[in-house]
């Protein structure tokens, strides 16, 4: 058994404005309060659009909340003429925990590279906020069999220049680009070859130490029905959650692995 505090991420997108955000929070709270969810068994954070960010702080502070919240996105400057980005200081000051970073929606419709991806990793570290690198394959490379070689080439690029220090608390979201919002999850087995492979990576890159500290995620169309057996693989860390996530009983029931 490892150490790692498994963690359930939902990530909305661009969905729910920000009095949908504070009456989603709501119910997923009250719902795991009722289930006498253990946060400190299972950690739960929501990504809620930046506009929302706010609500959701005020809320969680208020009612003194155990859940947790994160950006979907970061600049990678600190401050200045950058017209539309928002700053990792400007996301501390809100009291994110952490940042989702090289998204695959990113990648694809706002051209991130992996370059850019690392500069943003080292932007989010540097004010405090913990990165959700996001890795994964599409279609082409599953289909070619290269799925392991093209996600750690995306990691070694996401993670370049990190120390060991700040490495040992970053989270890699594994989510296949294939299995994001198709209703197509990867098998427990798919899931655990390229988690596994990522963990390994880590202690080449760095050591052991960094390798068991880390918390490696699944994401891909995850949902209460499938979310056992995922988390059931030892090198799965928690879920990167999209679609299923807008539903906050549909998301406790998986922060639960509940069908
Ligand atoms: C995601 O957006 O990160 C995601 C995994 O989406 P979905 O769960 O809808 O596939």
């Amino acid at each position: 058994m490892s150490n790692r505090t498994p963690l359930m991420a939902g990530n909305w997108k661009m969905n729910l404005d920000h009095q949908e955000a504070i009456a989603t929070v709501q119910k997923l709270a009250w719902t795991l309060k009722d289930a006498k969810h253990d946060y400190s068994s299972v950690e739960v954070v929501v990504v809620p659009p930046f506009t929302d960010l706010r609500s959701v702080q005020t809320l969680v502070d208020g009612d003194k909340l155990e859940v947790r919240y994160a950006a979907q996105d970061v600049s990678q400057h600190e401050s200045g003429a950058y017209t539309g980005e928002i700053s990792a200081t400007m996301l501390s000051k809100l009291g994110c925990s952490y940042v989702v970073l090289g998204h695959s929606e990113r990648r694809e419709y706002h051209a991130e590279s992996d370059e850019l991806v690392n500069a943003k990793v080292k932007a989010a570290l540097g004010k405090g906020l913990t990165p959700i690198l996001c890795v994964g394959e599409g279609l082409d490379v599953r289909k070619a069999g290269d799925q392991v070689a093209y996600t750690l080439a995306q990691v070694e690029g996401g993670l370049a220049g990190v120390s060991k220090d700040q490495a040992a608390g970053v989270v890699i979201a594994y989510e296949p680009v294939w299995a994001i919002g198709t209703g197509e999850v990867a098998t427990p087995d798919d899931a655990q070859e390229v988690c596994g492979a990522i963990r390994q990576k880590l202690a080449e890159l760095y050591d052991t130490d960094v390798a068991d500290a880390v918390r490696v995620l699944y994401g891909g169309s995850v949902k209460s029905g499938n979310v056992a057996q995922i988390m059931a693989q030892p090198d799965v860390d928690g879920a990167l959650v999209g679609g299923a996530s807008l539903d906050p009983e549909e998301f406790a029931k998986i922060v639960r692995y509940q069908s």
